[in-house]
């Protein structure tokens, strides 16, 4: 049934039956044809022998009888001859000299004539008297075939018999000793091999079969065994290698877990300082000193930390001042300008060397460090500490320590990153500030810079007045601010009298210095906010007088004029008295007249004109009836 449910039709024991029989068939055939053939010899020599024994015997009295002429002897030994089962035929041929011969037969009835049977013939010789044989007969004696082919069939028939029972019997022992030594045997082997799981591998198979035996079924045996203990090795490998993998991937699941989560503390930290960072570039100036504080609280408070302390060197002294402190639950305070701490001298030594310092306990701290200096730092935090250097291109831009309480942890990889950045984050910014100060410092520089440059570029030099660039800037918004409102606006023109005539006699030194007090005393004289009063020309000056009436305009005008010669400065060659005067053109803006500014500047200009005409030191205007009266 087994064998048939895995494909095969035939054990081996009938497979070897089979075989067996077929051979002996074969076998059986070939021992029956050499077997029929020497039967065959057998018998015919047999027949033979009879025929020569027949011969023997019956020589002498069937020629005895023949001599005598003894038919009822003859013919009985012919009846006797004819009795023996082997012959099939008798011929005797008699002699006779005055007779033909004569022939006596006996026939065994259906006997044909055959080439196989032997054959004897025989001449028949008697001898009446010693010396004296004649030949009287001859006897002829043909075998029965069919005697020979009887013999032959029972001697087949017992050797197939024979050969067939031998087979069978031979068959049946092998299906039997194959059954009994091996079928069962390979049976079991099959059973045990195919009931093995790694569980049962350890069993060895046991054959069951005297131990003495030593065959084939041995070796298959111990073969199997020697496979099971090396798949029992192999297994016990494999479960301590699959032991070894799974320690393997829990441990590297374990670091993976741990990697991501020191991965996300980073994170954490880079985004914390990013955010931090922009709070720093955005802050203003004024509020930088108190964010960058902030920021560094902040950096605290992630760490766990219970005490910053920021230390800066103090300029012009050995030593460092506060400049931020620290200690949770209370606020930030800046101490810039506080008294100076002991000097410290060997934490910026090491700090020089190795920028951060870290310590996994106050007492790793004071051990590490000089005794006085450790106490600087050791306040209010019991636990881990940390020192770090801000390290700037020229000078150091201090020192930071971050104090935690007990029991707040020591200082994983990530908190270290984390202080690290904040350290970069800190001296970036402090650069950044410090490189902001500096730009604003140019920029006020600047301004300054400008802002007298401005005046520069609009004030006359030598007096101090406006100048004409700034006259020409203001007198066309003026102008047309005056044409909106509808107010009056007035201009004057002043000239200095004689004045080439008073340099030629002074110098051009005095001519300088008589300039200077003439454009103070015109600036006195005009006090009017809005008022604007400027050097145009060599000793010519321009007042810009908004809101003002003709009438007005000619009371400035008189109030400088008179101002200029109250300042009673000595000319000799003014032939309008002895002390410098001036000449003054007046005229009022009339939109229906002075089509532009330029028309108002020609009437005051030709007022001016008026006024040196009607002989200098004196007031005209374009209104004619306000010019002062000639003196
Ligand atoms: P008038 O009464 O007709 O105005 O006669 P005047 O001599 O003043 O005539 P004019 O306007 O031609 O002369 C102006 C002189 O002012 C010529 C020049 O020597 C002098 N002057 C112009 N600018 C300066 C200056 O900056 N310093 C000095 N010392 N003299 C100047
Ligand atoms: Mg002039
Ligand atoms: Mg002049």
């Amino acid at each position: 049934m087994r064998l048939k449910r895995s494909g095969f039709s035939h054990s081996l024991g009938t497979r070897l039956v089979w075989a067996t029989l077929g051979f002996c068939l074969v076998f059986t055939l070939l021992a029956v044809a050499v077997r029929t053939y020497l039967a065959w010899q057998e018998a015919w020599a047999k027949m033979n022998a009879d025929l020569t024994l027949v011969e023997q015997v019956y020589r002498q009295t069937l020629s005895k009888a023949i001599w005598e002429i003894d038919r009822e002897a003859l013919q009985a030994h012919m009846d006797s001859v004819a009795q023996v089962r082997t012959i099939g035929r008798i011929t005797l041929t008699i002699h006779s000299q005055n007779r033909s011969s004569e022939v006596i037969e006996r026939v065994t009835p259906e006997w044909q004539s055959s080439t196989l049977a032997p054959t004897h013939r025989l001449d028949l010789v008697y001898v009446p008297f010693p010396g004296g044989a004649e030949k009287v007969g001859e006897l002829m004696l043909a075998g029965d075939e069919r005697v020979l082919w009887a013999r032959l069939r029972g001697e087949i028939l017992n050797i197939v018999m024979a050969q067939l029972l031998q087979s069978l019997l031979l068959a049946g022992l092998i299906m039997l000793m194959f059954s009994r030594t091996v079928t069962v045997h390979i049976q079991l082997i099959a059973h045990h091999l195919g009931q093995l799981t790694p569980e049962t591998m350890g069993a060895p198979l046991r054959l069951e079969r005297h131990p003495a035996l030593k065959d084939e079924l041995t070796l298959l045996e111990s073969g199997v065994n020697q496979l099971q203990d090396k798949l029992v090795h192999h297994l016990a490998r494999q479960h301590q290698y699959e032991n070894e993998l799974g320690e393997h991937r829990d441990h590297l699941a374990d670091m993976v877990q741990a990697r991501t989560a020191e991965l996300e503390h980073l994170t954490l930290a880079q985004q914390l300082v990013l955010r931090l960072s922009n709070r720093l570039i955005h802050a203003s100036h004024e509020t930088f000193d108190a964010c960058q504080r902030d920021c560094l609280v902040d950096v605290a408070q992630r760490l766990g930390a219970n005490q910053v302390l920021w230390l800066v060197p103090v300029a012009g002294q050995p030593g460092f001042g506060l400049y931020a402190q620290w200690q949770r639950g209370s606020v930030t305070t800046d101490t810039s300008g506080s008294m100076p701490l002991p000097s410290l001298t060997q934490v910026p030594i090491r700090l020089a060397r190795e920028e951060l310092l870290f310590f996994l306990s106050q007492a790793e701290m004071q051990r590490s460090l000089e005794v006085h200096e450790a106490e600087v730092f050791l306040g209010q935090s019991f636990g881990a500490n940390a020192l770090a250097l801000l390290r700037g291109d020229d000078e150091d831009y201090g020192i930071l320590f971050i104090g935690k309480p007990l029991g707040q942890g020591d200082w994983p990889p990530e908190d270290r990153a984390l202080l690290s950045m904040t350290v970069q984050m800190l001296l970036h910014s402090v650069r950044h500030n410090m490189q902001l100060k500096q730009i604003a410092q140019t920029q006020d520089a600047l301004r300054q810079a400008n802002r007298q440059l401005e005046v520069l570029s609009r004030h006359d030099a030598l007096t101090g007045l406006f100048n004409r660039r700034h006259f020409d800037d203001i007198k066309l918004d003026e102008y047309q601010r005056a044409l909106r409102s509808g107010q009056p606006l007035s201009l004057m023109i002043c000239d200095i009298d004689f004045f080439k005539a008073y340099n030629d006699h002074y110098g051009h030194a005095h001519g300088d210095l008589c300039l200077q007090a003439v454009a103070q005393a015109m600036q006195s004289a005009i006090i009017r906010g809005g008022d604007v009063l400027a050097r145009i020309g060599g000793e010519e000056f321009v007042a810009l007088l908004p809101a003002t009436t003709a009438a007005a305009a000619w009371a400035v005008g008189e109030r400088v004029r008179l101002a200029v010669l109250g300042l009673q400065v000595p000319h000799a060659k003014s032939s309008v008295g002895s002390w410098v005067t001036i000449s003054v053109g007046l005229a009022q803006l009339q939109p229906t007249v002075h089509a532009d500014f330029d028309a108002l500047f020609h009437a005051a200009d030709q007022a001016l004109y008026r006024a040196k005409e009607n002989g200098r030191n004196t007031v005209a205007s374009s209104q004619q009836a306000f010019d002062t009266p000639v003196t």
